[in-house]
């Protein structure tokens, strides 16, 4: 795609944006770039627009800017419905997002991962397979690095060179503006229900992250659950090789579960390759999944079996992904801040045998709540609630357990801690979103840890991680 002196405008100037308009400057567009927020709101990426070059047009969007441009790249944080974008649509400009644009220049093989959850785990799964397995790689996308950086420097792979694959995480988001983005392996981790509050209907929300598959071909690669009751009703959305996972033992898909391995069936449906479970180290049959998946990507790009089987046995988890904090007088604490859906919690639920105190609540995304009735009941002593969300909650899982309600975050824990039984769990796991208190998960989850950081050493914790 040619970009020199094409008029090209960038919409939304977050990280994603500021990394696409670099890479068009640097292929000589002419740039402007339009985002709501003022220069001291918007601070460094200022700066780093201006030296590129970019005409600004900030604290507001100009709709002149819109219709005459030849091309304008969207941020997925902006909406597609806000009326610039609707009337320069209307007149006929090309809009596409970041993924898209990166995904015209870039000239390897990519691995696309999306889902409702598990994204962030399964791409760390691929690069450290892909790592151990002697395949170079770059890692972009939804995960704080948008794709278009990998542009800005080509050899960002080891050793100065070029990667050979590019494993990108994607949001339906990021999905809803891609054209042509065809990657050579699409994998779909699960689909649940989330985003509700963006999306109109699941319906909407699941052919977004299904455009994923749109532009594949026979020669590409979809690695699939195997029971998705979604992707069972849609099964022309798939064009590419299908290889399914699944833990389920009366079903033998291409990747399943055998006596305590991983059973990897390659493509040519004749050779089998086994991966033992024995020293995973992280906990919940989720987290197998995620490692199902994970190794047919890494072994459909070539990595070496044994480079695979060492990062299933290292891997110990992302921070805020049922992560141990530590123990006193006999409770175990978990920080699950990133578990914004219903059915992240559940997993984080089904990990545990021991009785389990949840703290849970937020920000309500739009979804019901009713589907964790059942597993509340099995698995959660006691329910104690906290946030905007907190009323709806606790009306809809009545009756599944005793549940409390808090004011926030410190006094859930608080009440918990004073509740607590040895041998018993203290899981955060809120099934909400955490912007009615907190920036962003990450700040919920280390204020959690801070707090319990706190209960450890007031308690002659018997272990303390950080
Ligand atoms: P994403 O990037 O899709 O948000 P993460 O890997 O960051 O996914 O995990 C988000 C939440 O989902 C965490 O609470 C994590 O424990 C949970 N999770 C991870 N893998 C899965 C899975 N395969 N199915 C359901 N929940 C999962």
């Amino acid at each position: 795609m040619d970009l020199e002196g094409r008029k090209v405008l960038v919409v939304g100037l977050a990280r994603t944006g500021v990394a696409a308009a670099r890479f068009l400057a640097l292929r000589k567009a002419r740039l402007i770039c339009t985002d709501l927020r003022t220069p001291e709101e918007l601070g460094d990426a200022v700066g780093l627009l201006e030296e590129a070059g970019s005409l600004l047009r900030l604290g507001g969007h100009e709709g002149e800017d819109f219709l005459k441009a030849d091309l304008i790249v969207v941020s997925p944080g902006v909406p597609l419905t806000i009326p610039p974008l609707q009337e320069a649509q209307a007149a006929g400009v090309e809009i596409i997002g970041e993924v898209e644009l990166a995904f015209r220049h870039i000239t390897r093989p990519i691995i696309g991962v999306t889902g409702t959850n598990g994204k962030t785990t399964t791409v760390h799964l691929i690069a450290s397979m892909l790592e151990e397995g002697g395949i170079s790689h770059w890692v972009g996308g939804n995960i704080g690095r948008p794709l278009t950086e990998i542009l800005l420097r080509p050899t960002g792979g080891k050793g100065g060179r070029e990667p050979e694959v590019i494993v990108a995480e994607l949001s339906s988001f990021q999905l809803e503006t891609i054209v042509d983005f065809r990657p050579w392996i699409a994998l779909w981790t699960n689909l649940s229900a989330d985003h509700l509050d963006r999306y109109p209907n699941m319906e909407t929300y699941a052919e977004a992250k299904a455009r994923i598959f749109h532009k594949q071909t026979s020669r590409d690669f979809a690695v699939v659950p195997a029971r998705d009751p979604w992707l069972e009703r849609h099964k022309g959305v798939i064009p590419g090789c299908v290889l399914r996972f699944g833990t389920s033992v009366d079903e033998e898909p291409d990747v399943c579960l055998n006596e305590g391995s991983i059973v990897y069936r390659q493509p040519d449906g004749r050779t089998e390759e086994r991966y033992e479970t024995g020293r995973v180290r992280v906990p919940g049959k989720h987290n197998l999944e995620n490692m199902m998946s994970a190794l047919a990507a890494a072994r459909l790009c070539g990595a070496d079996p044994r480079g695979i089987q060492r990062a299933m046995d290292t891997f110990v988890g992302l921070e805020h992904r049922v992560e141990y904090v530590g123990e006193a007088k006999g409770t175990r604490f978990f920080n699950d801040s990133k578990a914004t859906t219903v059915d992240s919690v559940v997993r984080a639920l089904e990990c545990f045998e021991d009785p389990v105190l949840l703290l849970a609540g937020g920000k309500d995304k739009g979804g019901s709540f009713t589907p964790l009735q059942q597993p509340v009941r099995r698995h959660v002593r006691r329910l104690f609630l906290y946030g905007a969300a907190a009323g709806r909650m606790a009306r809809e899982l009545g009756g599944a357990t005793e549940i409390e309600t808090a004011g926030g975050l410190e006094g859930a824990l608080a009440q918990a801690w004073r509740a607590a039984r040895p041998g018993e769990v203290i899981l955060l796991s809120p099934a909400c979103s955490s912007f009615d208190m907190f920036r962003d998960y990450e700040e919920r989850g280390q204020s959690f840890k801070a707090l319990v950081h706190k209960i450890l050493q007031e308690n002659g914790a018997d272990e303390v991680r950080s």
